[in-house]
């Protein structure tokens, strides 16, 4: 049992080795080398930047969203009305 914990050990240690750097996963930058400009991380593997450029559409996806979802269910409300009165 002490074998096998101390392989895992190893193991673990050389996979951490090839991750020196915090990675940005939407732009690639990284602690030496930020955006123009500069930027903070916000999340673990995502910067200031990025943040901003993604709260845009994520915000006028949520807006679209419930504009469509509104329009469905007045369209569907309206076929269900009509196939119940025929
Ligand atoms: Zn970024
Ligand atoms: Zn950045």
């Amino acid at each position: 049992m002490d074998e096998f914990h101390d392989g895992f050990d190893e193991v673990s240690a050389d996979f951490d080795d090839p991750l020196p750097e915090r990675t940005c996963r939407v732009c690639g930058c990284t602690d030496s080398r930020a955006c123009p400009g500069g930027c903070y991380w916000v999340q673990e593997d995502l910067c200031s930047r990025c943040a901003e450029i993604l709260r845009g559409p994520m915000a006028a996806g949520l807006v679209i969203g419930l504009i469509l979802g509104v329009i469905v269910g007045v369209i569907l409300g309206v076929v269900f009305m009509f196939t119940v009165i025929r």
